[in-house]
């Protein structure tokens, strides 16, 4: 058994502390990563804080995991000692049901087994990536291309696949309007990934005090939403919105910057539910839709792709000491654009 020095929380309202958690002994197909940077997602705040439902604490996040692989399984094929790795928001999954074999594993029918506050197959609590080593299954670890620094990779695997997955499914690319809304960690990957699949790329933010940096990332327009003539002004606009949103928001007037058949994708996952009023999806058959993350083969073509596109995001590394003041900017929308743990002063 190897004992990992980690950062968890002990309940909905407590700070983070330094503790040790367990990981396993090595299975045949098992890789060992020492991790060197985790990504802080606001999934991790949602989940630290109790507020997508109960949690067994003490609970460790993190599901923006890179680092290098210091040790293999009997059988492992893939990696080898040395390689740089990644890990993403699920570690395990049934590998049998129909979602499973078509590599949609994060839709597997049994429940994909999550980074952290799952169960895996042996029956022990899952735990994420602020901590200095895990052990995942090879076919849950993805590479990252050397063009890649570790500590930029980490949030492609969350952030990045989020936007990427989407982006593609529904086609963003050249002749595409697509608008962001928010742009915080998952919004400035989804600004920079649609502006390299050739779509026209519109940010919708609380505020334009964002705005030089989304037009360096690609953006050829860039509105607030706190000015209501945006709504008026952008009505039936685009063929494709991406809904990056923590919080509850009035979708109703989001629905109506969609052109005909224009498709309203939400990957944020506020705790609320949010209201539709159908008349805005019927009177121009637009539809409302949800995503989430990708599957290991598409995360790693994400990962080919922005290597190729030299797309990264724009991160703020931080220490393991200062996650809970990263939290606290993360809610008050005060992060550039993504806060990464140096797992080194762990
Ligand atoms: P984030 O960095 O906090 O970004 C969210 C952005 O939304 C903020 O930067 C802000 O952008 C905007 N925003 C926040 N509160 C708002 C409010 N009350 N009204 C209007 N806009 C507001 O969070 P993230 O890490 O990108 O995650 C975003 C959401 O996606 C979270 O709910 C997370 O759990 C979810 N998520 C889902 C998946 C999935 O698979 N579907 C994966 C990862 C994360 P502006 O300052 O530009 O307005
Ligand atoms: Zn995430």
């Amino acid at each position: 058994m190897i004992i990992a020095k980690a950062r968890a929380v002990d309940g909905p309202d407590k700070t983070f502390r330094a503790a040790e958690i367990k990981r396993r002994d090595l299975d045949l197909h098992d890789v060992l990563i020492e991790i060197k940077y985790a990504g802080i997602c606001h999934s991790d705040i949602h989940t630290a804080h109790g507020e997508w439902g109960p949690v067994n604490y003490p609970l460790v996040p993190g599901h923006e995991v890179a680092g290098i692989v210091t040790d293999v399984g009997a059988e492992v094929t893939k990696y080898k000692v040395g390689d740089r790795v990644g890990v993403g928001c699920m570690v395990d999954s049934c590998g049998e049901c129909v979602n499973c074999r078509k590599g949609e594993e994060q839709y597997c029918l049994k429940g994909n087994v999550p980074t952290y506050a799952g169960v895996d197959k042996y029956g022990e609590p899952t735990q994420g990536g602020y901590s200095t080593h895990i052990v995942v299954t090879e076919d849950f670890v993805v590479r990252i291309p050397d063009n890649i620094e570790l500590d930029a990779a980490a949030p492609l695997l969350c952030a990045g696949i989020t936007t990427y997955s989407p982006l593609n499914h529904w086609g963003a690319g050249p002749g595409k309007k697509v608008a962001v809304v928010g742009m915080g960690g998952l919004g400035h990957m989804a600004v920079k990934i649609a502006h390299a699949m050739g779509a026209e790329v519109t940010v919708l933010s609380q505020t334009l005090s964002k705005r030089e940096d989304g037009l360096q990332f690609g953006a050829e327009n860039y509105y607030s939403t706190s000015d209501p003539k945006t709504f008026d002004k952008l009505a039936g606009s685009f063929d494709l919105i991406i809904n990056t949103v923590s919080a509850k928001l009035d979708m109703d007037a989001y629905f109506g910057l969609l052109t005909l058949d224009g498709t309203l994708v939400n990957v944020g996952a506020p705790a609320e539910p949010l209201s539709v009023n159908v008349f805005s999806l019927i009177g121009h058959r637009r539809s409302f839709a949800g995503s989430m993350i990708g599957g290991i083969r598409e995360t790693q073509e994400m990962l080919e792709f922005c290597s190729k596109h030299n797309i990264v995001p724009k991160i703020e590394v931080i220490s393991a000491d200062q996650i809970d003041e990263a939290y606290k900017r993360v809610l008050a929308s005060d992060v550039k654009y993504r806060f990464v743990i140096d797992i080194s002063t762990m």
